[in-house]
Protein backbone atom coordinates (compact mmCIF):
# COMPACT_ATOMS: atom_id res chain seq x y z
CA UNK A 1 0.00 0.00 0.00
CA UNK A 2 1.33 3.43 -1.23
CA UNK A 3 0.93 6.28 1.40
CA UNK A 4 -2.54 8.18 1.44
CA UNK A 5 -2.85 11.75 1.78
CA UNK A 6 -4.47 12.08 5.52
CA UNK A 7 -7.84 13.01 5.61
CA UNK A 8 -10.88 13.25 8.24
CA UNK A 9 -12.63 10.00 8.30
CA UNK A 10 -16.40 10.11 7.45
CA UNK A 11 -18.90 7.08 8.13
CA UNK A 12 -20.69 5.65 5.44
CA UNK A 13 -22.92 3.21 6.84
CA UNK A 14 -20.96 0.14 8.25
CA UNK A 15 -17.74 2.04 6.33
CA UNK A 16 -15.41 4.43 7.41
CA UNK A 17 -13.84 6.58 4.56
CA UNK A 18 -10.73 8.49 4.78
CA UNK A 19 -8.55 8.63 7.61
CA UNK A 20 -6.25 5.37 6.64
CA UNK A 21 -8.93 3.45 5.25
CA UNK A 22 -8.78 1.77 2.34
CA UNK A 23 -10.00 3.35 -0.88
CA UNK A 24 -13.85 2.02 -1.78
CA UNK A 25 -15.54 0.77 -5.05
CA UNK A 26 -18.27 3.12 -5.73
CA UNK A 27 -20.86 2.88 -8.74
CA UNK A 28 -24.13 4.08 -9.70
CA UNK A 29 -27.21 2.76 -10.45
CA UNK A 30 -28.72 2.72 -14.49
CA UNK A 31 -32.74 1.86 -13.74
CA UNK A 32 -35.56 4.06 -12.53
CA UNK A 33 -35.04 4.07 -8.76
CA UNK A 34 -39.01 3.62 -8.26
CA UNK A 35 -38.45 0.22 -9.81
CA UNK A 36 -37.19 -1.54 -6.94
CA UNK A 37 -37.04 -4.70 -8.64
CA UNK A 38 -35.07 -3.65 -11.32
CA UNK A 39 -32.76 -1.34 -9.05
CA UNK A 40 -32.09 -4.08 -6.12
CA UNK A 41 -31.51 -6.42 -9.02
CA UNK A 42 -28.51 -4.22 -10.60
CA UNK A 43 -27.56 -3.56 -7.31
CA UNK A 44 -26.97 -7.34 -6.64
CA UNK A 45 -24.89 -7.89 -9.46
CA UNK A 46 -22.98 -4.74 -8.52
CA UNK A 47 -22.04 -6.36 -5.60
CA UNK A 48 -21.37 -9.56 -6.88
CA UNK A 49 -18.64 -7.53 -8.86
CA UNK A 50 -17.36 -6.05 -6.15
CA UNK A 51 -18.94 -2.40 -5.49
CA UNK A 52 -18.47 -1.29 -2.05
CA UNK A 53 -20.61 2.17 -2.05
CA UNK A 54 -24.08 2.23 -4.40
CA UNK A 55 -25.71 5.70 -5.72
CA UNK A 56 -28.78 6.41 -6.90
CA UNK A 57 -30.89 9.09 -8.68
CA UNK A 58 -33.23 10.73 -6.90
CA UNK A 59 -34.97 12.93 -9.51
CA UNK A 60 -38.16 12.61 -7.77
CA UNK A 61 -40.55 11.74 -4.71
CA UNK A 62 -41.34 8.39 -6.50
CA UNK A 63 -37.66 7.65 -6.40
CA UNK A 64 -37.08 9.03 -2.36
CA UNK A 65 -40.05 7.16 -1.39
CA UNK A 66 -38.55 3.78 -2.71
CA UNK A 67 -35.43 4.15 -0.42
CA UNK A 68 -36.60 2.16 2.42
CA UNK A 69 -37.70 -0.97 0.04
CA UNK A 70 -34.16 -1.07 -2.04
CA UNK A 71 -32.62 -0.35 1.38
CA UNK A 72 -34.04 -3.86 3.32
CA UNK A 73 -32.55 -5.74 0.24
CA UNK A 74 -28.94 -4.91 -0.18
CA UNK A 75 -25.84 -5.25 1.58
CA UNK A 76 -23.43 -2.24 0.80
CA UNK A 77 -24.44 1.09 1.95
CA UNK A 78 -26.80 3.18 -0.27
CA UNK A 79 -26.29 7.05 -1.74
CA UNK A 80 -29.26 9.61 -2.76
CA UNK A 81 -28.33 11.79 -5.51
CA UNK A 82 -30.53 14.58 -5.34
CA UNK A 83 -30.22 17.93 -7.29
CA UNK A 84 -31.61 21.42 -5.55
CA UNK A 85 -34.97 19.51 -3.92
CA UNK A 86 -34.29 19.56 -0.44
CA UNK A 87 -37.53 17.64 0.33
CA UNK A 88 -36.43 14.56 -1.59
CA UNK A 89 -33.44 14.69 1.13
CA UNK A 90 -35.17 14.56 3.97
CA UNK A 91 -37.48 12.08 2.51
CA UNK A 92 -34.43 9.65 1.69
CA UNK A 93 -32.70 10.32 4.93
CA UNK A 94 -36.01 9.60 6.71
CA UNK A 95 -35.97 6.96 4.43
CA UNK A 96 -32.29 5.01 5.91
CA UNK A 97 -30.41 6.49 3.24
CA UNK A 98 -26.46 6.40 4.11
CA UNK A 99 -25.05 9.23 2.39
CA UNK A 100 -27.07 11.95 0.17
CA UNK A 101 -25.00 13.86 -2.34
CA UNK A 102 -26.57 17.41 -2.91
CA UNK A 103 -24.55 20.62 -2.54
CA UNK A 104 -25.82 23.03 0.08
CA UNK A 105 -25.12 26.32 -2.03
CA UNK A 106 -28.28 24.99 -4.24
CA UNK A 107 -31.15 24.49 -1.98
CA UNK A 108 -32.02 27.60 -1.72
CA UNK A 109 -33.62 29.51 1.33
CA UNK A 110 -31.49 28.79 4.95
CA UNK A 111 -34.45 27.49 6.86
CA UNK A 112 -34.24 24.41 3.67
CA UNK A 113 -30.40 24.37 4.26
CA UNK A 114 -30.60 23.85 8.07
CA UNK A 115 -33.37 21.40 8.08
CA UNK A 116 -31.66 18.88 5.80
CA UNK A 117 -28.35 19.52 7.46
CA UNK A 118 -30.21 18.83 11.02
CA UNK A 119 -31.48 15.65 9.79
CA UNK A 120 -28.70 14.52 8.19
CA UNK A 121 -26.91 15.42 11.78
CA UNK A 122 -29.58 13.06 13.64
CA UNK A 123 -29.10 10.12 11.34
CA UNK A 124 -25.57 10.76 11.14
CA UNK A 125 -25.15 10.15 7.60
CA UNK A 126 -23.10 12.24 5.21
CA UNK A 127 -23.08 14.94 2.50
CA UNK A 128 -21.38 14.82 -0.53
CA UNK A 129 -20.89 18.31 -2.17
CA UNK A 130 -20.55 17.25 -6.17
CA UNK A 131 -18.36 19.99 -7.37
CA UNK A 132 -18.29 19.77 -11.30
CA UNK A 133 -16.93 21.76 -13.80
CA UNK A 134 -19.85 21.57 -16.04
CA UNK A 135 -22.18 23.53 -13.58
CA UNK A 136 -19.84 26.00 -11.82
CA UNK A 137 -21.60 29.15 -10.02
CA UNK A 138 -22.52 32.15 -12.44
CA UNK A 139 -19.76 34.67 -10.03
CA UNK A 140 -17.19 31.96 -10.12
CA UNK A 141 -17.29 31.14 -13.94
CA UNK A 142 -17.47 35.35 -14.66
CA UNK A 143 -14.87 35.69 -11.93
CA UNK A 144 -12.28 33.20 -13.95
CA UNK A 145 -14.20 33.27 -17.81
CA UNK A 146 -14.15 29.45 -17.90
CA UNK A 147 -14.20 26.37 -15.81
CA UNK A 148 -10.86 26.33 -13.81
CA UNK A 149 -9.11 24.36 -10.78
CA UNK A 150 -9.19 26.97 -8.90
CA UNK A 151 -12.64 27.80 -10.16
CA UNK A 152 -13.71 24.84 -8.58
CA UNK A 153 -12.04 24.61 -5.30
CA UNK A 154 -13.63 27.77 -4.36
CA UNK A 155 -17.29 26.08 -4.89
CA UNK A 156 -16.31 23.24 -3.14
CA UNK A 157 -15.28 25.95 -0.35
CA UNK A 158 -18.67 27.76 -0.39
CA UNK A 159 -20.34 24.71 -0.37
CA UNK A 160 -18.35 23.53 2.56
CA UNK A 161 -18.47 26.76 4.45
CA UNK A 162 -22.33 26.26 4.19
CA UNK A 163 -22.15 23.40 6.19
CA UNK A 164 -19.66 23.92 8.52
CA UNK A 165 -21.35 26.87 9.46
CA UNK A 166 -23.90 24.91 10.90
CA UNK A 167 -21.20 22.73 12.59
CA UNK A 168 -21.81 20.10 10.04
CA UNK A 169 -18.11 18.42 9.33
CA UNK A 170 -19.47 14.78 7.70
CA UNK A 171 -18.58 15.76 4.39
CA UNK A 172 -17.14 14.47 1.19
CA UNK A 173 -15.91 16.30 -1.83
CA UNK A 174 -16.00 15.49 -5.62
CA UNK A 175 -14.45 17.35 -8.26
CA UNK A 176 -15.53 15.90 -11.17
CA UNK A 177 -14.91 17.06 -14.79
CA UNK A 178 -14.42 15.66 -18.24
CA UNK A 179 -11.40 16.97 -19.37
CA UNK A 180 -8.69 15.07 -17.78
CA UNK A 181 -6.15 17.39 -16.67
CA UNK A 182 -8.19 19.86 -15.27
CA UNK A 183 -9.64 16.93 -13.29
CA UNK A 184 -6.29 15.94 -12.15
CA UNK A 185 -5.30 19.72 -10.90
CA UNK A 186 -8.41 20.39 -9.23
CA UNK A 187 -8.54 17.41 -7.26
CA UNK A 188 -4.86 18.08 -6.24
CA UNK A 189 -5.96 21.42 -5.36
CA UNK A 190 -8.92 20.27 -3.33
CA UNK A 191 -6.13 17.43 -1.25
CA UNK A 192 -3.98 20.79 -0.63
CA UNK A 193 -6.97 22.86 0.54
CA UNK A 194 -9.30 20.84 2.89
CA UNK A 195 -9.37 17.44 4.34
CA UNK A 196 -12.73 15.90 4.07
CA UNK A 197 -12.24 12.71 2.17
CA UNK A 198 -12.72 13.00 -1.67
CA UNK A 199 -14.50 10.60 -3.85
CA UNK A 200 -12.82 10.65 -7.42
CA UNK A 201 -14.43 10.88 -10.98
CA UNK A 202 -13.49 11.63 -14.20
CA UNK A 203 -17.06 12.91 -15.58
CA UNK A 204 -18.98 11.94 -18.98
CA UNK A 205 -15.56 10.23 -20.05
CA UNK A 206 -17.15 7.86 -22.11
CA UNK A 207 -17.77 4.68 -23.49
CA UNK A 208 -16.17 1.37 -22.22
CA UNK A 209 -13.48 1.60 -24.12
CA UNK A 210 -12.75 5.53 -24.06
CA UNK A 211 -13.85 5.96 -20.64
CA UNK A 212 -11.76 3.24 -19.03
CA UNK A 213 -8.80 5.31 -20.82
CA UNK A 214 -9.56 8.39 -20.03
CA UNK A 215 -10.76 7.23 -15.94
CA UNK A 216 -7.21 5.35 -16.16
CA UNK A 217 -5.53 8.17 -16.74
CA UNK A 218 -7.05 10.63 -14.86
CA UNK A 219 -7.73 8.41 -11.59
CA UNK A 220 -4.93 6.82 -11.95
CA UNK A 221 -2.92 9.79 -11.65
CA UNK A 222 -4.63 10.42 -8.85
CA UNK A 223 -4.22 7.32 -7.08
CA UNK A 224 -0.22 7.68 -7.49
CA UNK A 225 -0.52 10.93 -5.51
CA UNK A 226 -1.96 8.99 -2.72
CA UNK A 227 -5.12 10.90 -3.36
CA UNK A 228 -8.71 9.56 -3.25
CA UNK A 229 -11.19 7.84 -0.76
CA UNK A 230 -13.51 6.28 -2.77
CA UNK A 231 -13.75 6.36 -6.79
CA UNK A 232 -16.46 5.66 -9.40
CA UNK A 233 -15.60 5.21 -13.30
CA UNK A 234 -18.14 6.83 -15.07
CA UNK A 235 -18.90 5.06 -18.47
CA UNK A 236 -21.79 4.44 -20.84
CA UNK A 237 -22.16 1.18 -20.17
CA UNK A 238 -23.81 -1.38 -18.01
CA UNK A 239 -22.44 -0.36 -14.37
CA UNK A 240 -20.86 -3.34 -13.55
CA UNK A 241 -18.26 -2.45 -16.19
CA UNK A 242 -17.17 0.42 -13.99
CA UNK A 243 -16.10 -1.88 -11.11
CA UNK A 244 -14.47 -4.17 -13.06
CA UNK A 245 -12.26 -1.25 -14.23
CA UNK A 246 -11.92 0.26 -10.69
CA UNK A 247 -11.13 -2.68 -8.97
CA UNK A 248 -8.06 -3.54 -12.21
CA UNK A 249 -7.07 0.41 -11.39
CA UNK A 250 -7.20 -0.26 -7.66
CA UNK A 251 -4.76 -3.57 -7.91
CA UNK A 252 -2.58 -1.52 -10.48
CA UNK A 253 -1.77 0.87 -7.75
CA UNK A 254 -1.51 -1.88 -4.65
CA UNK A 255 -4.66 -0.81 -3.11
CA UNK A 256 -6.70 -4.09 -3.40
CA UNK A 257 -6.29 -6.27 -0.76
CA UNK A 258 -8.26 -9.10 -1.98
CA UNK A 259 -8.31 -9.22 -6.28
CA UNK A 260 -6.61 -11.62 -8.63
CA UNK A 261 -4.23 -10.40 -11.10
CA UNK A 262 -4.12 -11.71 -14.46
CA UNK A 263 -0.80 -11.82 -16.36
CA UNK A 264 -0.93 -12.44 -20.20
CA UNK A 265 1.67 -12.39 -23.14
CA UNK A 266 0.63 -10.32 -26.43
CA UNK A 267 1.37 -13.13 -28.38
CA UNK A 268 3.37 -13.29 -31.61
CA UNK A 269 4.45 -15.31 -33.99
CA UNK A 270 6.12 -17.83 -31.81
CA UNK A 271 1.93 -18.44 -30.38
CA UNK A 272 1.62 -22.12 -29.87
CA UNK A 273 -1.99 -21.88 -28.85
CA UNK A 274 -4.95 -20.24 -28.47
CA UNK A 275 -3.90 -17.69 -25.99
CA UNK A 276 -6.59 -14.99 -26.85
CA UNK A 277 -9.36 -17.01 -26.23
CA UNK A 278 -7.98 -18.70 -22.96
CA UNK A 279 -6.74 -15.51 -21.51
CA UNK A 280 -10.27 -13.61 -21.85
CA UNK A 281 -12.03 -16.92 -20.59
CA UNK A 282 -9.63 -16.50 -17.27
CA UNK A 283 -10.15 -13.36 -16.94
CA UNK A 284 -14.04 -13.27 -17.00
CA UNK A 285 -13.66 -16.14 -14.32
CA UNK A 286 -11.50 -14.49 -11.99
CA UNK A 287 -13.95 -11.90 -12.22
CA UNK A 288 -15.67 -13.68 -9.30
CA UNK A 289 -12.83 -14.59 -7.41
CA UNK A 290 -11.60 -12.38 -4.54
CA UNK A 291 -7.98 -13.70 -3.04
CA UNK A 292 -5.30 -11.78 -4.31
CA UNK A 293 -4.41 -14.84 -6.90
CA UNK A 294 -1.92 -13.98 -9.67
CA UNK A 295 -2.41 -15.93 -12.53
CA UNK A 296 -0.39 -16.15 -15.88
CA UNK A 297 -1.35 -17.31 -19.35
CA UNK A 298 1.58 -17.37 -21.67
CA UNK A 299 1.83 -18.17 -25.29
CA UNK A 300 5.31 -20.23 -25.65
CA UNK A 301 7.75 -21.52 -24.46
CA UNK A 302 10.13 -18.44 -24.63
CA UNK A 303 8.58 -16.22 -21.74
CA UNK A 304 6.39 -18.67 -20.80
CA UNK A 305 7.89 -20.88 -18.16
CA UNK A 306 9.67 -17.85 -16.46
CA UNK A 307 6.35 -15.33 -16.33
CA UNK A 308 4.42 -18.64 -14.73
CA UNK A 309 6.89 -18.89 -12.24
CA UNK A 310 6.19 -15.96 -11.09
CA UNK A 311 2.83 -16.84 -10.27
CA UNK A 312 0.41 -18.43 -8.05
CA UNK A 313 -0.55 -20.78 -10.82
CA UNK A 314 0.58 -19.98 -14.54
CA UNK A 315 0.22 -21.96 -17.74
CA UNK A 316 2.80 -21.83 -20.61
CA UNK A 317 1.57 -23.06 -23.99
CA UNK A 318 3.69 -25.33 -26.45
CA UNK A 319 1.97 -27.17 -29.75
CA UNK A 320 -1.39 -28.04 -28.90
CA UNK A 321 -0.64 -28.77 -24.81
CA UNK A 322 0.76 -26.38 -22.23
CA UNK A 323 3.17 -27.31 -18.93
CA UNK A 324 0.99 -26.11 -15.76
CA UNK A 325 2.73 -24.44 -12.80
CA UNK A 326 1.80 -23.79 -9.37
CA UNK A 327 4.02 -21.96 -7.38
CA UNK A 328 6.97 -22.06 -9.85
CA UNK A 329 6.68 -25.57 -9.68
CA UNK A 330 5.53 -27.90 -12.83
CA UNK A 331 2.56 -30.00 -11.66
CA UNK A 332 1.83 -31.37 -14.86
CA UNK A 333 1.07 -31.14 -18.33
CA UNK A 334 -2.78 -30.52 -19.75
CA UNK A 335 -3.91 -30.47 -23.80
CA UNK A 336 -4.97 -27.13 -24.82
CA UNK A 337 -8.59 -27.77 -24.81
CA UNK A 338 -8.50 -28.68 -21.22
CA UNK A 339 -5.99 -25.59 -19.84
CA UNK A 340 -9.28 -22.81 -18.88
CA UNK A 341 -10.81 -26.07 -16.70
CA UNK A 342 -7.75 -26.94 -15.20
CA UNK A 343 -6.98 -23.24 -14.39
CA UNK A 344 -10.32 -22.51 -13.21
CA UNK A 345 -9.74 -25.79 -10.56
CA UNK A 346 -6.49 -24.60 -9.32
CA UNK A 347 -7.69 -20.73 -8.98
CA UNK A 348 -10.66 -22.23 -6.43
CA UNK A 349 -8.43 -24.39 -4.81
CA UNK A 350 -6.05 -21.31 -3.80
CA UNK A 351 -9.11 -18.74 -3.43
CA UNK A 352 -10.66 -21.84 -1.39
CA UNK A 353 -7.32 -21.34 0.46
CA UNK A 354 -7.17 -17.76 0.97
CA UNK A 355 -11.00 -17.99 2.13
CA UNK A 356 -10.12 -20.48 5.25
CA UNK A 357 -7.36 -18.22 6.47
FE1 LIG B 1 5.35 -14.53 -28.12
FE2 LIG B 1 5.80 -16.53 -26.41
FE3 LIG B 1 6.21 -13.97 -25.62
FE4 LIG B 1 3.74 -14.88 -25.98
S1 LIG B 1 5.22 -15.62 -24.44
S2 LIG B 1 4.57 -12.95 -26.77
S3 LIG B 1 3.96 -16.25 -27.68
S4 LIG B 1 7.33 -15.08 -27.20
Amino acid sequence: MIHRTKTRPVKVGNLTIGGSNELFIQSMTTTKTHDVDATVRQIERLEEAGCQIVRVAVPDERAARAIPDIKKRIHIPLVADIHFDYRLALIAIEGGVDKIRINPGNIGKREKVEAVVKAAKERGIPIRIGVNAGSLEKPILQKYGYPTADGMVESALHHIRILEDLDFHDIIVSMKASDVRLAIEAYEKAARTFDYPLHLGITESGTLFSGTIKSAAGIGTLLNMGIGNTLRISLSADPVEEVKVARELLKIFGLSSNAPTLVSCPTCGRIAIDLISIANEVEEYLQTIKAPIKVSVLGCAVNGPGEAREADIGIAGARGEGLLFRKGKIIRKVPEDKMVEELKKEIDMLAEAYYQK
